[in-house]
């Protein structure tokens, strides 16, 4: 039972007792926690003390399907009171687990027909990296083990994801290493199609195989669109491009679609908008909207094929795999997803939201670069856009803005992980309705009148 506590009782506690994950540590134990959310409905959050915000980031771009959902609710209490955990250890099942495996291959594109169960998204990347060494070991390559990645890319906190992280802040904490990760530039089109004259060729995803060889080199890993790395959509071509550099050096692709799964963009997967099908998926965050945790590693039939004729003990696993609970809750996310008609919603507010965005740019001088697929979006804080001019390193002008959003019930986030980057990112849950946007916009538009 949760005992009955006043919010500045468990603000203390919190305080005394929390490490908090992206946080500072040294202001937290100063000021304590922001908020403690005790309730959610929708798009809203209600704190112990009952006041209400809004979610205008579903929370870590997770809570697509909206707070508050009753029926995931009920999913959750039906298989506990069932069986609440069963493990997928040594070849068991559970009814859920195996009929969200299939659920999820009939979404998938292509013959993305096999799942590999985690509890997020770091473990679903760092299995994806495993599984692509593996493929290639099984083929021969003992040394085909490099992990590509991009710069701003975002893929999570276990130290194979960290590595392939490119933002420094997290790639470079606490020293981990990975030394088979190697980190490319983002989102160069035609250096990735092939033009060595292109003054950024080298660094470019294509250069690297060219360096370390293509019998060095495992895969390549990218998000449809770059989310914690500041909201960046690839340009033109791009995702093509890297499919078929792929398919030319025998490389396989990884697509992290941790954000952009579930609709989150307008399509079901990221991939779909540019009929792209990777070789593994990484899934994670929007199968359960939050409502437990779950991840999971989408496979092709060409890696599939491999893995199953291994006549050994496959040494990989987590102990959440395929957990019937959240394989339950994640087949009626999916469920209410369908039903409700979310991804095209997404699609609809997410044309609501780009002309919102566009409002505030023709408004506010220091608005740049909107830009948004779906529901998932961001624009840069600049002191001057058209001159290029960026805020002074040490302007956070992103966290004054959220933190006046804040101030007036709006939760958005800013990123300021590295030097003059001053970027907010906004990706509501996928119920919003468009008087909620509207009024997301106001607050946005009036927060950055307390800014410029
Ligand atoms: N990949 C992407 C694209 C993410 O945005 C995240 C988390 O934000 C992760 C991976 C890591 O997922 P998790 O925090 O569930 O480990």
């Amino acid at each position: 039972m949760i005992k009955s506590s006043s919010t500045n009782e468990i603000s203390a506690i919190d305080k005394k007792h929390v490490i908090h994950p992206t946080t500072n540590p040294y202001l937290h134990a100063k000021q304590g926690p922001k908020a403690v959310f005790a309730k959610g409905s929708g798009v809203n959050v209600i704190d112990a003390e009952g006041r209400s915000f809004m979610d205008g980031v579903s929370m870590l771009w997770n809570v697509n399907t909206g707070h508050g959902q009753k029926e995931l609710a009920a999913a959750a209490y039906e298989q506990m009171a069932e069986i609440a955990y069963g493990s997928q250890f040594y070849g068991f099942t559970n009814k859920p687990a195996a009929q969200l495996a299939e659920k999820l291959a009939a979404l998938a594109p292509g013959s993305l027909d096999s799942v590999f169960f985690t509890s997020g998204g770091s473990e679903s990347n760092d299995t994806a990296f495993k599984l692509a060494r593996f493929y290639w070991q099984q083929h021969g390559y003992s040394q085909k083990n490099k992990i590509i990645s991009l710069q701003r890319g975002y893929h999570g906190v276990t130290v194979s994801a960290q590595r392939a992280t490119g933002i420094d802040a997290f790639r470079n904490f606490s020293g981990s290493k990975d030394p088979d990760i190697l980190n490319a530039k983002a989102h160069l089109t035609e250096c990735e199609l092939g033009d060595r004259s292109h003054p950024d060729y080298k660094g470019c995803i294509r250069s690297i195989i060219e360096k370390e060889g293509a019998d060095r080199v495992a895969a390549v890993i990218l998000e449809p669109v770059q989310g914690a790395g500041g909201v960046h959509l690839p340009p033109e071509g791009y995702v093509e491009a890297v499919r078929a550099l792929c398919d030319e050096h025998n490389v396989l692709m990884i697509a992290d679609e941790v954000i952009c799964g579930f609709g989150r963009t307008g399509e079901m997967f990221g991939m779909n908008h540019w009929n792209v099908t990777p070789d593994l998926m990484c899934i994670a965050k929007g199968i359960t909207s939050g409502y437990a945790q779950l991840g999971g590693v989408l496979i092709s039939e060409k890696v599939n094929k491999v893995i199953v004729q291994y006549d050994n003990v496959l040494a990989h696993g987590f102990t959440y795999s395929g957990h019937p609970t959240a394989c339950a809750v994640g087949l009626k996310n999916i469920e209410i997803i369908e039903r409700d008609g979310l991804v095209a919603r997404a699609k609809e507010m997410g044309d609501e939201l780009k002309k919102g965005l566009q409002y505030l740019q023709d408004k506010h001088r220091c608005v740049a670069k909107p830009r948004n697929l779906g529901l998932l979006a961001g624009f840069d804080l600049m002191k001057d856009p058209e001159a290029s001019l960026p805020f002074h390193d040490s302007v956070k002008a992103a966290n004054t803005l959220v933190e006046e959003c804040f101030d007036r019930n709006l939760i958005i986030r800013p990123f300021d992980f590295e030097e003059g980057m001053n970027i907010v990112a906004i990706a509501p849950p996928l119920v919003i309705t468009k008087q909620e946007m509207e009024n997301m916009i106001t607050i946005i538009d009036e927060a950055l009148t307390a800014v410029s």
